[in-house]
């Protein structure tokens, strides 16, 4: 079992240990009723003290996520909505497959993207019935009628020629000139990050992450073995002053943000802090990666320009997924860059994949150029803010007191805020009860979980289940502060 245990971290490797094995519950890497290494096995392959692990195991099993069988071991527990596939008896004994060392520390993916609830709370993805399925259909059907070549060869490593050409266009039109040798298609936004990562981070370096961000972006970094350092965020995005006092000590090689409608919180990094995060990255030779999934959907106004247009010396790495517009299923996203740090990362592409799909850069080409795309975008806006609107009316009018939430300018996510003593874990075990599912806010949490927070996604259900599910919520709220209140603590809500 992997466990990338750092003795200057700040954290006892006891607490390490702990969270390493509870995001890989989470993530779904252990499944109910598997088996943990032994103590002694864990400690020997970790170089760590037995009774280290020891304490590890027992502060696990008093959070409810294992539990241990005198003689036998110690089990991840099986929730009684868990719907994965029990092991069979004698395989259980069998874990050799976790002694294959990994260098996956987590993925928030396996467990959120295919949740079997009704209600669908964690998707960010947007609503099926909003993307234009039948104008993209026709192109397929068209594409393959052409009877192109699109199958029996090779496209371009660095993407269809067509495609960046429409893309520079698009991309002027957010204020970053560009040209179509600086642009690269890749398979969405999560691929450029883990592209980015790979070719510039390993062992040693430091990458600076928000606190919360995008869960996916912290699996890569993890991933990749480096030192995160966060900074938190407030309603004008990166605290760029806390930002400032890590750089004074440590050099940051990459920071990450998502600086419009930030993922989850959905605050905007305000425009002078745009400047001076630029300032910073110039002052400490640092890359930025700036990503932009949605700033085109926005609802009340428009959203300061991107970092990337002001990028006078090269320092920003902008990606423009489509995902989050215009189709996830053709899994395209466009990174620009400039310079050698370009060159490179097109390298990586290459070493990847060989390129994106042709099929699929084809397929969006066309509406991308044409005044559809414009329209489509208006139509986002308008119904997404609707929907951002019903939700924040009921929990309003529903929620008990002592709940917050940011009311974000634009993008699919509400960040909401509960009492500290509540664990958003408990909430969404509640909820999945009743076929309600939401991101818990620990996920997007690189370092220090903190458990009282759930992002909400109003994108991808229609108004009738965005409704039916937030009503669901408050009244989780409610029975669970009624409960604290008559018995004095939360003891009905421990994981199990
Ligand atoms: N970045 C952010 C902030 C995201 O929210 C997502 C998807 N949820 C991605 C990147 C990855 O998106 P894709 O690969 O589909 O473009």
């Amino acid at each position: 079992m992997y466990i990338d245990i750092q003795r200057n971290k700040g954290i006892s490797i006891t607490k390490q240990i702990v969270l390493a094995i509870v995001d890989q519950i989470l993530s779904g890497f252990l499944q109910g009723g598997e088996k943990l290494p032994s103590v002694r096995s864990l400690s020997k392959e970790l170089g760590v003290g037995f009774l280290t692990v020891v304490k590890a195991y027992q502060e696990l099993e008093q959070d409810g996520y294992v539990h241990s069988v005198q003689g036998k071991g110690t089990f991840v527990h099986v929730k009684s909505t868990d719907t994965s596939k029990k092991y069979p008896e004698e395989k259980l004994t069998q874990d050799w497959q976790l002694s294959v060392q990994d260098y996956l520390p987590r993925s928030q993916f396996a467990q959120f993207h295919y949740v079997p609830e009704k209600i669908h709370l964690s998707s960010s993805m947007i609503d099926p019935e909003l993307i234009p399925n039948q104008l993209l259909e026709r192109e397929l059907h068209h594409l393959i009628r052409e009877g192109g070549t699109f199958f029996s060869r090779y496209g371009e490593v660095q993407g269809d020629m067509q495609l960046r050409e429409a893309m520079q266009a698009y991309l002027l039109k957010k204020g970053i000139p560009t040209q179509p040798e600086n642009l690269l298609i890749t398979s969405g936004s999560q691929q450029a990050i883990d592209l980015i990562a790979r070719t510039f981070v390993g062992p040693g370096d430091v990458v600076v992450l928000e606190a919360p961000t995008y869960p996916g972006a912290i699996d890569i970094f993890r991933g990749r073995g480096v030192t995160i350092l966060t900074v938190p965020v407030d309603n004008d995005g990166m605290r760029l002053d806390i930002l400032q006092h890590l750089c004074d000590r440590y050099r940051p090689k990459i920071i990450y943000t998502v600086p419009t409608f930030h993922n989850p919180t959905g605050t905007v990094l305000s425009s002078m802090r745009r400047r001076q995060l630029l300032d910073i990255a110039q002052a400490m030779q640092t890359i930025i990666i700036e990503d932009d999934p949605w700033s085109e959907v926005y609802y009340d106004q428009k959203p300061p320009a991107p970092i990337k247009s002001m990028d006078e010396y090269g320092h920003v790495i902008y990606l423009k997924g489509l995902s989050k517009t215009l189709a996830p299923g053709c899994r395209i996203g466009v990174l620009t860059a400039s310079g050698s740090i370009f060159k490179r990362i097109l390298a990586a592409k290459a070493n990847t994949d060989l390129g994106t799909p042709l099929i699929t850069q084809k397929l969006l080409l066309p509406f991308i150029e044409s005044p559809k795309m414009v329209d489509h975008m208006d139509k986002l806006r308008n119904t997404l803010k609707v929907r951002r609107d019903l939700v924040i009316e009921i929990l309003s009018e529903h929620c008990p007191e002592g709940v917050s939430w940011y009311i974000p300018g634009g993008g699919p996510n509400l960040w909401i805020s509960l009492p500290s003593w509540m664990q958003s874990h408990h909430i969404l075990f509640e909820a999945k009860k009743k076929q309600v599912s939401f991101l818990p806010g620990s996920a997007c949490f690189p370092v220090d979980h903190e458990n009282h927070h759930i992002r909400l996604s109003f994108s991808f259900m229609n108004v009738e289940l965005l409704r039916e599910g937030v009503a669901i919520l408050c009244n989780i709220l409610h029975s669970v502060i009624l409960d604290k209140n008559i018995s004095g603590h939360s003891s009905n809500f421990i994981v199990t």
